[in-house]
């Protein structure tokens, strides 16, 4: 299992950064290359006919100013509108299809398509949250075609991205997960939480491990990384090996556990244990740790 295998970043799509401040250069665009716009409300997309593809419309949808252009896919230009509550409604009625989030569908899209989603869903999300500048109050409005917001001080917002480490420990055949109070019965994951303030990364890994389990590691090993606009996490994913085993929790955890190879196998199969679904990074770990997709 590689990390290449990663869901969400398989792509082509060319993000074209440069171009996101050529306004007339996408205008010119627009009128001989083929244009995809797609709406989203909340972070979410409408799945209408099926479960492998989202709506995506071939004219503008809402207003202007909140169309964000997200890159260039085989010479095709892509576009994300984020719509009103009133203009959200009106689209769900003309399809009969309400907005979702891409957690049920995810793995039913194709790559460039569930990138294109969960891009879009980021975007349209710290677009939503930020409506008035964090430093003087006033309106903020989107420039650098949706990149970027200004408000009517200059103050100037990007996108607002929080790291969190995620980590499969492991010692031997086992492995360490854990379950939080909050989540559905059985569900185990690979610890995980967000890096703090003047935190390094490598720091924030040890740290959460410890904080979580009481376990102290060594050799961390970079895995690789995962976008998770969940609301507006990057997923940043480390092995490491534990050199202690015994098991303390915090407050946070329900529990946390060695698991052997085979029994977390067995387990999961049966349905006795539910493991993070594949779309997640923390997946791929846990399926890298047993050599099987799991
Ligand atoms: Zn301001």
């Amino acid at each position: 299992m590689s990390p290449d295998q990663i869901y969400f970043i398989r792509t082509e799509l060319d993000r074209c950064a440069n171009m996101r401040e050529q306004k007339q250069r996408i205008k010119q665009l627009k009128k001989f290359k083929t244009c995809h716009y797609v709406p989203v409300y909340r972070g979410n997309h409408i799945y209408p006919d099926s479960d492998d593809a989202f709506f995506i419309s071939d004219i503008p949808l809402g207003a202007e100013k909140m169309q964000s252009f997200l890159g260039i896919l085989n010479d095709e230009l892509w576009f994300s509108c984020g719509l009103t509550e009133k203009e959200a409604i009106a689209l769900e009625t003309q399809l009969d299809c309400q907005f979702e989030s891409i957690r049920q569908y995810a793995m039913a899209l194709a790559d460039d398509l569930a990138h294109i989603a969960l891009y879009s869903r980021g975007l349209d999300l710290w677009q939503r949250k930020n409506k008035f500048c964090s430093i003087c109050g006033t309106l903020n409005e989107l420039e650098s075609s949706g990149h970027k917001m200004v408000c009517e001080n200059g103050h100037e917002h990007f996108p607002h991205i929080e790291p969190a480490v995620i980590v499969l420990v492991s010692k031997g055949d086992q492995c360490l997960l854990g379950r939080k109070h909050s989540w559905p019965p059985n569900v185990y994951s690979t610890l995980a939480g967000f890096v703090e303030a003047g935190e390094s990364i490598e720091d924030a890994v040890h740290r959460e491990v410890y904080e979580e389990s009481n376990v102290r590691i060594k050799d961390v090993t970079y895995f690789g990384s995962q976008p998770w606009p969940f609301p507006s996490s990057l997923m940043l994913a480390f092995n490491a090996e534990a050199v202690s085993d015994d098991i303390r929790l915090d407050d946070e955890m329900e529990d946390v556990r060695w698991f052997k190879k085979q029994d977390l196998i067995k387990w999961a199969k049966a349905g006795s244990i539910i493991l993070s679904p594949r779309f997640t990074v923390a997946n791929n770990l846990i399926s890298n740790f047993l050599g099987k997709r799991i």
